[in-house]
């Protein structure tokens, strides 16, 4: 219930004005003096105080002080009530903060009014004031999130880069040590330890400069004309290469002419999703890639017969860091997927995984279609 203390040293107004309070349905607590006023204030804390400038003991003006400079009362709303003839008193108290003032002799409608308004302003005020706590706690956590991020990956990187540093490192030792009766696998074999270490260490850089980008807001969208199957389709080659047929990697094409899609974006999803698709599939297993025309929108669709998700780690997928139980013996960095939802999201995609144990994943994009008209200039492909 809202609870007015009114202050006031003549009985006869004082009684008055708690008799109209009491009908409206407040609580009302009553001070014949600003020293009783104050300790009623801090003992109940009111939502308003009405309160008398000429009061014995302590005065109306010395009692707004103590109330404005009280931590728990200075946002509480006070009106003063003055004589009519004061109004030196009633602009001093106007200065020292008070929300309002009524002259004497005041009506039933006045009071109730001048409390209204002031009730309504405050309640206001309470709201914009627990909106602007609420934005502030909420960029407090997306500011720890974000410095928690930064030093998990500076530890990671920093630890992660050593391993593939070592194994070239070791390599190119090996290599220029003349050692004559090294043949020739076990040279090239000495050569792929160094390819496959820088192209790991590249994978990570990559990995990383995208995630600082998309912490910072600063991971530019540009959607521009390309011919998405003929760059899927070199993507796919690359992969092909660097998975040196372990794998039979397919890729089925039914979308054809210029779409507007980002080409740094589109790479990153196209890359992250066969890259896992490889490190989780056993050896000569299938890996199939379709892109297509599919309600008007672009699918891109990449299948495996690998290792699967635990149903448990399914909606975790997307989050920094998380990788699944059966993933830890393979090497990654849990980032892969937050880069690609993130690359969807900015072009106004969507993505949807499933998976089975140890049968396999499957990992769909859609993304808005816009054919690219003759007017557009086409990006190199
Ligand atoms: P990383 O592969 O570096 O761990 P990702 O963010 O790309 O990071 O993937 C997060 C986790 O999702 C992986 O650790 C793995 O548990 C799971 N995952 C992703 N793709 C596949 C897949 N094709 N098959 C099985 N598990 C996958």
């Amino acid at each position: 219930m809202t609870t007015i203390l009114i202050i006031e040293d003549e009985t006869p107004i004082r009684d008055e004005v708690m008799d109209w309070l009491r009908f409206e349905g407040f609580e009302v607590l009553e001070a014949e003096n600003g020293r009783i006023g104050l300790h009623l204030a801090h003992q109940h804390k009111p939502d308003l105080i009405l309160c008398d400038i000429a009061m014995p003991e302590m005065n109306g003006h010395e009692l707004l002080v103590e109330i404005r400079s009280s931590d728990d009362l200075s946002q509480t709303p006070f009106i003063f009530l003055t004589a009519a003839a004061d109004r030196h008193a009633m602009r001093k108290g106007m200065d020292l903060g008070a929300d309002d003032y009524l002259t004497k002799p005041f009506t039933h409608a006045e009071v109730l009014n001048a409390i209204h308004a002031r009730l309504q302003k405050q309640s206001f005020q309470t709201q914009q004031q627990q909106k602007q706590v609420e934005m502030l706690n909420q960029a407090f956590q997306e500011e720890r999130k974000k410095r928690l991020l930064k030093s998990r990956l500076m530890a990671m990187f920093s630890h992660d880069f050593r391993n593939p540093l070592t194994l070239i490192l070791m390599a190119s030792d090996i290599l220029s040590s003349g050692d004559n009766r090294l043949t020739p696998e076990r040279k090239q074999h000495q050569h792929d330890r160094i390819r496959g270490s820088v192209h790991l260490l590249l994978q990570m850089l990559d990995d990383m400069l995208l995630v600082a980008e998309m912490e910072s807001g600063y991971l530019e969208f540009v959607p521009k004309p390309l011919l998405l199957a003929n760059f899927a389709e070199t993507i796919v080659k690359e992969f092909r290469l660097i998975d040196q047929g372990i794998h039979k990697i397919t890729f089925f094409n039914h979308l054809f002419g210029q779409v507007k899609a980002d080409r740094k974006l589109f790479r990153q999803i196209l890359a992250n999703l066969l890259s896992n698709a490889m490190k989780y599939s056993p050896p000569d297993t299938e890996i199939t890639i379709y892109l297509r025309e599919e309600n008007g929108r672009i699918q891109l669709e990449v299948q495996d017969e690998g290792i699967g998700i635990p149903a448990e780690s399914l909606p975790h997928l997307f989050e920094p860091f998380h990788r699944a139980n059966n993933a830890k013996q393979i090497k990654g960095t849990g980032l892969g997927l937050t880069i690609v939802k993130e690359c969807v999201d900015h072009h106004q995609g969507e993505i949807d995984i499933q998976s089975t144990l140890n049968k396999g994943s499957r990992f769909v994009v859609w993304l808005p279609l816009e054919k690219a008209s003759l007017s557009d200039q086409p990006a190199p492909q």
